[in-house]
């Protein structure tokens, strides 16, 4: 649909295999990257985001409507800043080789493995955090050797240009380039044969990436969304989890894929949450319509979806509570929604929101709630508030997610030195720091045969010693 955006021009299928052999062809005939290289490499970038911060946060607010520049700031720019200095901080440990084991009967060899760069990478971004979504992986798969081409959303049209003009003024195309266009651009994308494909991007999209990219091989890493809870056990503090939640939901106008989708909370205590939830959100943005702190929606038809999700939802009797709902829907946003006893069928509990609407579900028990979650597919990030131990330990051990943060939203996507992404329909394979790197690696095991061969001096043709060796070791188990 996008493909036709005036704001953007799409490269043709005909130029991105060009610069795609050009990196292939580039990977094959050349040493790759040494340390050097890659810190270079990294730095170049990380001056770029430097030197562009104001641009990238005018062409985000421009696709987005409105955004706020400090989130840009905080939510974009330092994370990206973030992984460069922590990338290159590590990279020289990350890049030797480890030593392994030798068993007796090989000694005395060598064993080790090599971090190896894999070729070039392909990465698919969506346009919610479009700088940190593209260059997040990019420098994990610089930092690892490779060399990287980019697609980024049709949905974010400013943004995509000036990441391709900027990214052409610091970088060789046969290090890094940046491919722009739509759905078909993208059909067109993860048919080429990587050597890995990253797509960050929803569940059904990424199940059409995964069967283009099966044709030619290409392994790949899905960073996809879902359905993240946030439960508030019955021993914590009521406001202190309403600001958090709230903090984590409404931020970007919540369209955050780790954002909690809904909240699970004790059955006589969710009015208590929904007025907890609204003061925060009142707190937060006194006004909604002409606030810039308040971001827009990216387009009209993900508007459109949002605001018909919440009419089905108050046509089919659960209670809509909103802050500034008339005025913000007419200035073209969607306003802060929170939403009690939505019916299972609706798309407010079924599908995952991506945006300020915010169901909350009671729950009888802490079974119940673990049963819920454990009901559905395995999410992206699950939320989870108490003070007892007994419990943090029941909902860790019972549930499984991509990542979790516990008494707070969103911040664990924020430790560099935690693996990032999704299990099950929420995803396949993790990045950030160090599992960003092996990501992008190929673990090559290296087996070094020391000044004598034991195994080749036993034959053929086998004889007694042979058969004697064969059976010690049988009876080792
Ligand atoms: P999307 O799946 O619509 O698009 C993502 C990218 O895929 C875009 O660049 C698009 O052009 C491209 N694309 C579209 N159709 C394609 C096709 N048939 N083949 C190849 N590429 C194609 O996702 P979106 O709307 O941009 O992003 C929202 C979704 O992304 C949400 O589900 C959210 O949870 C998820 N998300 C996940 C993460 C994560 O880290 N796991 C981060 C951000 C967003």
């Amino acid at each position: 649909m996008a493909d036709a955006d005036p704001r953007l021009a799409t490269t043709d299928t005909a130029e991105m295999r060009r610069v795609f052999d050009l990196q292939h062809d580039a990977s094959r005939r050349y040493p790759p990257a040494d340390f050097k290289l890659r810190l270079d490499r990294l730095s170049r970038l990380g001056a770029l985001v430097k030197a562009n911060g104001d641009r990238f946060a005018d062409a985000i607010s421009s696709d987005f409507g409105t955004r706020a520049r400090i989130e840009t700031e905080l939510m974009e720019l330092v994370p990206t800043l973030g992984a460069v200095r922590h990338a290159k901080k590590n990279l020289a440990k990350w890049m030797k080789p480890e030593r392994r084991h030798v068993g007796i009967n090989f000694q005395p060899g060598k064993a080790w493995v090599r971090h190896e760069p894999l070729g070039v990478v392909g990465i698919i971004s969506p346009w919610n955090y479009p700088l940190q979504l593209a260059f997040s992986p990019a420098i994990d798969a610089i930092a690892a050797g490779n060399r990287v081409l980019l697609k980024p959303s049709e949905l974010t049209p400013a943004f995509a240009e000036l990441l391709k003009e900027l990214v052409a003024d610091s970088f060789d195309e046969s290090e890094l380039a940046v491919v722009t266009g739509g759905v078909e651009v993208g059909r067109a994308f993860s048919s080429l044969p990587f050597d890995h494909l990253l797509f960050t991007g929803s569940t059904a999209v990424g199940r059409l990436v995964y069967k283009a990219a099966a044709e030619n091989l290409v392994p790949v890493t899905l960073e996809l969304g879902g359905k993240s809870p946030a439960i508030v056990c019955d021993d914590y503090p009521l406001p202190k989890a309403a600001r958090s939640i709230a903090f984590g939901k409404f931020l970007n106008a919540g369209q955050t894929c780790i954002a909690p989708d809904y909240v699970l909370v004790p059955e006589g205590k969710v009015q208590a949450m929904a007025e907890a939830l609204l003061a925060e959100v009142k707190n937060s943005y006194p006004t909604i319509a002409g606030n810039a702190d308040y971001s827009g929606v990216i387009s009209e038809r993900h508007r459109q979806r949002l605001l018909e999700a919440i009419e089905v939802a108050r046509k089919v009797g659960s209670t809509v509570l909103q802050h500034g709902e008339a005025k913000a829907v007419a200035a073209g946003k969607v306003p802060p929604t929170v939403v009690l006893n939505a019916p299972e069928e609706t798309i407010l509990a079924s599908e995952e929101i991506f945006g300020p609407v915010l169901p909350i579900v009671a729950y009888k028990s802490l079974d119940e709630a673990i049963a819920f979650v454990n009901g559905r597919d395995r999410p992206l990030a699950l939320y989870c508030f108490t003070k007892d131990e007994a419990r943090e330990q029941a909902v860790l051990n019972r549930t499984l997610s991509g990542g979790v943060t516990l008494n707070g939203t969103l911040l664990h996507i924020a430790q560099e030195s935690l693996p990032f992404g999704g299990v099950g329909a929420s995803g396949i394979g993790a990045y950030h720091g160090q599992e960003g790197f092996k990501r992008f690696s190929h673990a090559r095991g290296v087996h070094k045969v020391g000044a004598w061969n034991a195994f080749e001096k036993l034959g053929p043709p086998w004889g007694n010693l042979a058969r004697k060796v064969a059976k010690a070791m049988l009876k080792r188990g």
